[in-house]
């Protein structure tokens, strides 16, 4: 899950960016609303983290802007202030959730993903293809009821697949998902990417496959069904 997060506050964005990653996503992490208005209209966010109070202008009115302008990705607003008139504000503005500083990284993660549950948003908790079992809030996964250990990005593709089921996943649609702007994307990393998860899976004797459709992307088959 690709995930925007605007925070000026240095050591708290680089903190958080870390433990976001940590919990599955897919993190760009800016500090200003200039940066953070260049990367929402090049890049689409599966859901946004944003401070409020921000060197070059007001977190509030960047959201309102962009309500705007028809963009409905999930926003959960960053606030110090914890007066009730704000939090109503907010919301009216367009934020669907907030979180008061300082804040727990399980809580954010949390309610990150219960934004991304909401209806119209294909997410679930436990997510379950074939002999494959995925816990999403605890990035593990399980072939046949046997630990599958998997390394985060891996872990991310298996996600991005299982969400999908039947499915077919372009390259594109890998990139945008589980790389953010400063990872070094080459040609042929999605395609190593691929190979080092279907080795994991048919080393572990699933009989869920990850094929190849050559020109068009990849899909995700249960050889049981
Ligand atoms: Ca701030």
């Amino acid at each position: 899950m690709r995930l925007l997060l605007i925070e000026d506050n240095e050591r708290l964005r680089d903190l958080t960016r870390k433990q976001l990653q940590d919990a599955g996503f897919a993190v760009d992490a800016v500090g200003d609303l200039d940066s953070a208005e260049a990367a929402v209209e090049t890049t689409r966010f599966d859901v946004i983290v944003l401070d409020l109070g921000l060197p070059d202008g007001d977190g509030g009115s960047f959201l309102k802007s962009m309500r705007k302008r028809g963009n409905a990705t999930p926003v959960l607003v960053l606030t110090a202030r914890d007066g009730l008139d704000d939090r109503v504000a907010h919301l009216d503005a367009g934020a669907d959730d907030y979180l008061v500083k300082p804040f727990a990284a399980p809580e954010l993660a949390a309610r990150l993903r219960a934004l991304l549950r909401r209806p119209g948003q294909a997410l679930a908790d436990r997510l379950s293809v074939g002999d494959i079992t995925l816990v999403v809030a605890e990035r593990s996964a399980q072939v046949t009821g046997q630990p599958l250990n998997l390394p985060r990005r891996e872990i991310a593709l298996l996600e991005l697949f299982m969400r999908r089921p039947g499915r077919t996943v372009t390259k594109a649609e890998i990139e945008r998902a589980i790389y953010a702007f400063d990872d070094e994307v080459t040609a042929n990393t999605i395609e190593v990417l691929i190979h080092r998860l279907r080795k994991r899976l048919s080393d572990a004797g699933s009989r869920v496959s990850l094929e190849t459709l050559r020109g068009i992307g990849y899909l995700l088959r249960d050889a049981g069904t």
